[in-house]
């Protein structure tokens, strides 16, 4: 069983911080793209999926006939989820519509903050009334899916970013995700207020935990039963296929994708996304070692020794992770080595001094 990501690369506007492989094009080459991901999954696509991304970019952007045709074309049963990402200012009933015929049982809406000038400022095109506008439609077709929300934006305060948190829990949002803005160099903002980043992650998780979303990850949170199936085969290091510009797959332990964005992608499909156009990403034993440590210490489930010892054939350096234990920013439970306390904030110091 594999998972698929699809990578819709269009959005009707590029947003200031935005890092993606994302291109604001006119709406006459949807229709090709289209075709092109339909024709890559037709050459490339060999197992039934357990799961279904739509992402991007923004799959939104697709207009109705295309959104039809991209859907019509996909897989329609035996899907355990079948995803796809919104922007608050192109949700609408008709495309609701399609999505839900086709199958689509998720949402995942890119909300970011509800405060209208930090929206301005990040170059979002929608306001905080638009954003709670479609998650309340959203929420009440598909019954699941994810609120995205950024947080240590500049000239954000706690109690800014603490009062979406708290909308949105209290709007019954099932899953929520955030994320701490990362900016390039060379993207013009003002300054970020980094100092307030651990007082502004660990209150948030305050308020989701007496909301019952749980952290099941660094970044997401959910109701029981509402994590994200698709998201959690990526931390597990579960094999996916990646299709359209940019997307990455993980086969048999190796990650390929296609390199540059829509037009090398382009002339790839139509030359027959031959295997010897991908670029292969073959990591050495002690790179499969590193990648399963930092995905498993994002997740709840954490680390388990055992699995560890069972896949490389060594014991965990246990002493590694001694001094984060000591304090408290790592457990050891049942065989699990765990992010604890305000070692939630500190994966990465964590992660560099206990490399294996
Ligand atoms: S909507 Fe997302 S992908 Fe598109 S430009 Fe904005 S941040 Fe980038």
């Amino acid at each position: 069983m594999q998972s698929l990501y699809i990578h819709v690369p269009f959005c009707a506007s590029i947003c200031g911080y935005c890092d993606f492989c994302a291109m604001p094009v006119p709406e006459r080459l949807h229709s090709e793209y289209v075709d092109l991901v339909l024709r890559e999954l037709e050459l490339r696509a060999n197992d039934v999926f357990d799961t279904v991304y739509l992402g991007g970019g923004s799959p939104s952007v697709l207009n109705a006939a295309n959104l039809r045709k991209l859907l019509a074309g996909l897989q329609k049963s035996g899907l355990k989820e079948f995803s796809m990402e919104w922007n608050p200012e192109q949700v609408s009933e008709e495309k609701m519509d399609i999505a839900l015929e086709f199958g689509i049982d998720r949402f995942s809406l890119g909300i970011q903050s509800l405060n209208d000038n930090l929206l301005k400022m990040l170059g979002r095109k929608h306001t905080a009334k638009t954003a709670l506008e479609a998650f309340e439609k959203l929420n009440s077709a598909f019954g699941t899916g994810s609120c995205d929300l950024m947080f240590c934006l500049p000239n954000q305060s706690t109690e800014n970013f603490l009062s979406d948190v708290k909308t949105m829990a209290s709007l019954g949002a099932k899953h929520i995700s955030f994320y701490g803005l990362t900016l390039e160099k060379g993207k013009k903002f003002p300054p970020q207020p980094e100092d307030l980043y651990p007082e502004m992650y660990l209150k948030a998780v305050q308020i989701l935990s007496e909301a019952k979303l749980d952290r099941y990850e660094v970044s997401n949170f959910a109701l029981s039963g509402h994590e994200s199936k698709h998201n959690q085969v990526y931390w597990k290091r579960g094999a996916y296929l990646g299709i359209g510009p940019s997307a990455h797959s993980y086969l048999n332990g190796i990650r390929s994708y296609v390199e540059g964005k829509y037009v090398p992608w382009k002339k790839w499909v139509m030359s027959g996304c031959l295997q010897s156009g991908l670029t292969e990403d073959i990591p050495s034993t002690e790179g499969k070692e590193m990648e399963a440590v930092w995905l498993s210490l994002r997740t709840r489930e954490g680390l388990s020794l055992k699995d560890y010892e069972r896949e490389f054939g060594k014991e965990f350096e246990f002493k590694k992770a001694e001094p984060f234990i000591e304090k408290k920013w790592l457990e050891l439970s049942n065989d699990h080595l765990k992010l604890n306390g305000e070692g939630w904030l500190w994966l990465d110091k964590i992660f560099l001094y206990s490399l294996p």
